[in-house]
């Protein structure tokens, strides 16, 4: 099977401004589609229900610039691992893309899952696509004016509904889950809540109900430069035309008439296809590689007995041995280094951040008693959901003792060079602490540790600080 030029990579688009009545259809690729489309919707609702230590498992709390990610906060000193899973996602897409096209448009792009389910509704109401067609034309007036105003009243009512559904969905990951509902039908929630949830509902019925594909052929940056990523081996949905051609309608129980080809001109390919475009003209950038016009293709071929996959996913190239490997490279190799930093990132990540700053007025203070001091400025963050109390503990730094900080903590009675710090949960604090030394040190800079214990998960987090002993 060859691709329509073997050097372009975008050959031919069609004119698709027109509205587009999509046809119903059932085969592997849409089955798949479906229940994909319905994984991903019902992951997307009960996320925001989960409870960890009593508190929503996922949010973004966009005051405090956090988020609440399973029972551990990202502070904006943690951000670069939403970089980092940030960065995964782009490289798992073009991975994808490089090996199998556009699949991400076609069976997980929400902008596709909920056109998807939009276009479910319409046809339950308005009956097939050449059902809406006739609908679009009939006038408004009389009595098939008023069924039309009821269909049309039914439709953009559940519409309506299922965009409001998925805004507050959608705000539910911004607001906690559990208030959100009640207080938004009781109309008791604030007004910037309130206007999100309309705004995301409006941008919900505008994009599914009534924008849908042209989102993807005139809006979408990511339609425009993702053939880049293609190469002669990338599986694209593909028309056979040297089996296909010459085409021609024909008489199923008829023998193929001679110098036919495959196709029996049934044109089902184009009316299921949900971007409106005629694959048996060849690659188009409008293409989202969804596979239904393979389902369309094969249940034709079925009837009139002829073998499947006139219409296929297909490569034009199939590299072997080490030059299939270097496919992988690139990519491949970039998506493992980044999970690869990912997990080091986690297995190192601590529920507690520790910040130390000395304080840069006065190095160090010698008081009347003839005793050195140094202040440092300490930042702690719980990141977990729960309270916290802290064990601060300095070493290395003979005969050193901590006086009093503020605000809260207390010199431990047993040992002086440590101290008790509470923290609620995902509390962010500083504390200002003392240490002093008895004597003169006879040194500049003394290097020493801060070493904050969790006392509750025996989780500890090492600073590296200095005593400054100059000036006495
Ligand atoms: S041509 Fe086929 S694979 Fe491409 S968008 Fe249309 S139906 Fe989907
Ligand atoms: S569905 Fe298959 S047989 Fe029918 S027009 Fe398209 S390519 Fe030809």
């Amino acid at each position: 099977m060859q691709r329509p030029s073997e050097n372009l990579i975008i050959p031919v688009t069609t004119d698709s401004s027109g509205k587009i009545y999509i046809r119903e259809q059932f085969g592997y690729f849409q089955r798949l589609r479906r229940r994909l489309g319905w994984l991903l919707m019902l992951l997307f609702m009960a996320l925001p229900w989960l409870q960890i230590d009593g508190r929503q498992a996922l949010r973004i709390d966009v005051e405090r610039f956090a988020i609440e990610w399973f029972g551990f906060v990202v502070l904006p000193q943690d951000f670069a691992i939403v970089a980092l899973l940030f960065a995964i996602a782009a490289f798992a897409l073009f991975y994808a893309t490089k090996l199998y096209g556009r699949i991400w448009c076609g069976y997980v792009c929400p902008q596709t899952i909920w056109s998807l389910l939009f276009v479910w509704v319409e046809r339950r109401i308005e009956g097939p696509a050449s059902k809406s067609k006739a609908l679009d034309a009939q006038p408004w007036r009389g009595v098939a004016g008023l069924r039309k105003l009821a269909i049309r009243l039914a439709k953009h009512s559940v519409w309506g509904l299922l965009s409001l559904a998925t805004a507050l969905v959608f705000v539910s990951y911004f607001v906690p889950a559990r208030s959100l509902y009640s207080d938004f039908f009781q109309g008791n929630a604030s007004a910037a809540v309130q206007s999100w949830v309309w705004f995301f509902a409006l941008c919900t019925y505008l994009n599914a109900g009534l924008v849908r594909e042209k989102m993807c052929l005139h809006m979408c940056p990511y339609a425009r430069f993702q053939s880049s990523m293609f190469d002669r081996a990338t599986r694209l949905v593909a028309y056979d035309s040297a089996r296909g051609e010459a085409r021609g309608a024909r008489k199923k129980s008829a023998d193929k008439p001679t110098g036919m080809g495959d196709c029996v001109d049934c044109n089902l390919c184009v009316q299921v296809c949900p971007v409106g475009i005629d694959i048996r003209h060849g690659l188009q950038y409008e293409c989202i590689n969804c596979g239904l016009c393979i389902d369309a293709c094969d249940a034709t071929m079925r009837q009139f007995g002829y073998p499947t996959g006139l219409i296929r996913y297909h490569g034009d190239h199939s590299p072997k041995g080490l030059a299939r490997l270097s496919r992988h490279l690139g990519y491949g190799v970039a998506l493992l280094v980044l999970l690869g930093a990912t997990l080091l990132w986690f297995s190192h990540l601590t529920s507690t951040a520790l910040t130390v700053s000395r304080d840069r007025q006065q190095l160090s203070r010698l008081t009347s008693d003839g005793q050195l001091e140094n202040t440092f400025t300490l930042r702690v963050s719980n990141k977990t959901l729960a309270p916290r109390r802290y064990q601060l503990t300095l070493q290395g730094l003979a005969g050193a003792r901590l006086l009093p900080a503020t605000p809260s903590a207390s010199a431990s009675s047993s040992a002086t060079n440590s101290t008790t710090l509470e923290l609620k949960p995902q509390e962010d604090r500083e504390f200002v602490i003392t240490v002093a030394l008895a004597d003169c040190p006879g040194q500049a800079f003394i290097p020493f540790n801060w070493q904050l214990r969790d006392t509750t998960r025996q989780e500890t987090v090492t600073v590296k600080a200095s005593f400054y002993g100059g000036g006495c």
